[in-house]
């Protein structure tokens, strides 16, 4: 693909998956380095805007966040329009929102028309003492998806830059 001088990327990016997984505060602590320790729903803002350097040009990642209607399963088919990435979040203390994750996956599909470029993220990796989904199932789950795969903590920053950077430069891989 041809460039124009100053050209800009801009891509749509979702975070989904299961309520207080840590999808705001993965946001918060990438777009503003900031975390809440007792976050509640999500209110306002519906994305937030950060850019990165690939190849020498700015890309921008537009990254939206479900402002808490996940626990009403309704995310609505808004929220997915023109996508290009998605990190599909789980917590690592808590199987019920890993054995969530194929659910999430189809509600992606679903709402998809292109290549999306998608990450399984195990959030909360801080929590090791709790811990009740291992490693090796979430390499496992991510390898038979076909999904990137990387453990998480909003609380200590572990992977968050790591895991959007991942994801923006496989949609520019997608889409240059
Ligand atoms: P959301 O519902 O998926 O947006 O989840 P939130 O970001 O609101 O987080 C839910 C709860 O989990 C809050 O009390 C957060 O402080 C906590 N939390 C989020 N990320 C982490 C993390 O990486 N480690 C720990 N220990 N707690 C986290
Ligand atoms: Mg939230």
């Amino acid at each position: 693909m041809e460039e124009e001088e100053g050209e800009e990327y801009l891509f749509k990016v979702v975070i989904i998956g299961d309520s207080a997984v840590g999808k705001s505060n993965l946001l918060s602590r990438y777009a503003r380095n900031e975390f809440d320790m007792n976050s509640k729903a999500t209110i306002g803002v519906e994305f937030q805007t950060r850019s990165m350097e690939i190849n020498g040009k700015e890309v921008k990642a537009q990254i939206w966040d479900t402002a808490g209607q996940e626990r009403f399963r309704a995310v609505t088919s808004a929220y997915y329009r023109g996508a290009v990435g998605a990190l599909v979040v789980y917590d690592i203390s808590r199987r019920s929102t890993f054995e969530s994750v194929r659910r999430w996956l189809d509600e992606l599909n679903t709402h998809s028309d292109t290549t999306v470029a998608r990450m399984l993220v195990g959030n909360k990796c801080d929590l090791e003492n709790i811990r009740d989904v291992s490693v090796e199932e979430g390499k496992s789950l991510a390898e038979e998806e076909g999904l990137f795969f990387m453990e998480t903590s909003a609380l200590d920053a572990t992977n968050v830059k790591k895991a959007f950077e991942m994801v923006i430069k496989e949609i520019y891989n997608n889409v240059s």
